[in-house]
């Protein structure tokens, strides 16, 4: 990881994503980021805000030895703000600290691949998500409902995990 060259870790940035939600003890959408936070406060000292950042900015994510700040652009959707926090929660976890890194979605550097991986999993869980298909929950604006995420987003979701072939 410290080399940009090295490959995204995507298996193991799923499986840390879904030992947390185990370890939470969260079975079912929607994912409340607030809960996650609220759960690696008592390891971690960490804080979040929101902020009134520019267009550019989705969030932030600052680490100073133990101490954790993440901040998020308040004036975007609530589907992009849970989003960017869920990413900048995978740059902590994944031990991406030492330096900022701004959330960019086309990002190439392993880095960034990893954060969206890991945010994806975490509001989308795959296991839940193969289950509510298996069940017939197969209409994107439900599951975009029922996960309190965007539609666009379950879309590349779905593509992603390969519940569906085409978009
Ligand atoms: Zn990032």
């Amino acid at each position: 990881m410290e080399d940009q060259n090295n490959k995204p870790r995507i298996g193991t940035v799923r499986k840390i994503a879904r030992k947390l939600l185990a370890d939470i003890g969260i079975n079912n959408p929607p994912i409340l980021i607030r809960d996650i936070i609220n759960y690696i406060k008592k390891e971690k000292d960490l804080s979040v805000y929101s902020w009134a950042f520019g267009d550019d900015t989705d969030g932030i994510q600052i680490t100073e030895g133990d101490t954790a700040t993440i901040g998020y652009n308040k004036t975007q959707h609530p589907h992009r703000q849970r989003f960017t926090v869920a990413h900048e929660i995978g740059h902590l976890l994944l031990g991406h600290t030492g330096k900022n890194f701004i959330l960019d979605l086309n990002s190439k550097k392993p880095e960034e691949i990893e954060a969206n991986q890991f945010a994806a999993e975490l509001l989308m869980p795959l296991e839940m998500l193969k289950k509510d298909f298996q069940n017939g929950k197969k209409n994107v604006k439900d599951i975009a409902k029922a996960y309190n995420v965007s539609e666009e987003a379950v879309w590349w979701r779905l593509y992603d995990c390969k519940l569906i072939t085409k978009i």
